[in-house]
């Protein structure tokens, strides 16, 4: 067996104790004798393991009790919805543009009220984080919506925007458990999980309780009304049993490692690594502005594509791949997540020297 440094950007690398740990239990789970996939969402069993997830991640979190934890599905995509249809009571709300998941949300937002635009990057291909310390934020908006990292671009805030005491809404997907949050600081923090914390099928939302009402706009499915979710914990269908399992053993990997602040001071110490190299290199660079660099997804490009092709390929070949840039910016991208281990990001820097050398310029 070999196994190859994954870059992808999702789904993505989960951490190697957690794949072998479910292979020791895929066919017979703590002596069940059925594997997760094969067993009954009301089970006793299955109870244990979600609200052990559940719990696990309050840990982690340290989610304060007036917020829900639902594991939803429909993807992040989905949730952009669910946000306007549950949280938008004036119908009005205020977006920062600072990428295509922002973008997207935004679309879908103006399918139900009055999206507005309160800042945007997109002058400058999302290369940075605009300036959020006065936006134009009116007394009727409901809330004011962010992605906080930019899995495509490379960015991440650094610090929350001002919203004039309204309340946060923020896309995590690419940064969820990559670092101590306050999850005070915001009304709803939700992420596909398929980024940097399990398999695909699965969004986790940590949702102000105040926030879980009947008073959704009209015409919103049950399924995406949270109240309905939250009333239920997420068991009023099945849910993604098998991703939300894989989860739960990701939240103790992330426990026994040393909890969030561990994680942070580990992805500052890998990310460090390739940036510096980029910043030297006289081949590769960044291409976004340093104080909004995302720890997480790194993109890099040189100054030609054939070298960016040739780049690519040659990576692949020794084991470093899903490397290629997302298909709107081209280029190279990194992602380097909670999973991905510092020699695996050590190596990566090795190689780029290396093709540097041969294809000096
Ligand atoms: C990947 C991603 C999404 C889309 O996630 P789906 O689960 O595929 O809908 C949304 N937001 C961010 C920040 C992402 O990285």
């Amino acid at each position: 067996m070999s196994r190859v440094y994954n870059f992808s950007a999702g789904p993505a690398v989960l951490p190697e104790k957690v794949l072998k740990e479910a292979a020791e239990e895929m066919l017979d789970y703590k002596g069940s004798g059925q594997s997760v996939m094969e067993m009954s969402h009301r089970s006793k069993v299955y109870d244990n393991i979600i609200k052990e997830a559940e719990q696990d991640l309050r840990d982690i979190m340290n989610i304060p009790d007036n917020y829900k934890v639902l594991f939803l599905q429909g993807g992040a995509s989905q949730f952009f919805a669910e946000v306007p249809m549950n949280m938008m009571k004036n119908k009005k709300a205020g977006y920062i543009i600072t990428g295509q998941w922002a973008k997207k949300a935004f679309a879908e937002a103006k399918i139900y009220g009055e999206a507005v635009k309160l800042a945007s990057s997109e002058d400058e291909t999302f290369s940075y984080i605009p300036d959020c310390s006065d936006l134009p934020i009116t007394d009727d908006m409901d809330y004011v919506y962010i992605c906080e990292n930019n899995t495509i671009y490379g960015t991440k805030f650094k610090t929350l925007p001002n919203t004039k005491g309204k309340d946060l809404v923020a896309d995590v997907s690419s940064c969820f458990l990559s670092e101590p949050v306050d999850v005070s600081k915001y009304a709803v923090i939700y992420g596909g999980v398929q980024k940097n914390v399990g398999p695909a099928g699965c969004v986790i939302a940590i949702i102000r309780e105040d926030l879980i009402t009947d008073d959704v706009l009209p015409g919103t499915p049950t399924m995406l009304k949270w109240k309905t979710q939250a009333d239920n914990d997420s068991l009023y269908n099945t849910p993604p049993c098998y991703t939300i399992y894989i989860c739960g053993k990701v939240f103790k990997w992330l426990k026994k490692m040393g909890g969030l602040e561990k994680m942070k001071e580990l992805n500052e110490k890998k990310a460090k690594i390739l940036y510096d190299y980029l910043d030297s290199s006289k081949m590769f660079r960044g291409t976004v502005r340093k104080e909004d660099r995302s720890l997480m997804n790194v993109p890099f490009v040189t100054d030609s594509d054939e070298l960016n092709d040739k780049f690519i390929k040659e990576a692949t070949e020794r084991g470093f791949v899903n490397l290629k840039g997302h298909r709107s910016v081209g280029g190279m991208r990194a992602s380097i997540y909670n999973a991905m281990p510092i020699e695996g990001v050590q190596k990566l820097v090795e190689f780029m020297k290396e093709f540097e050398e041969k294809n000096h310029v």
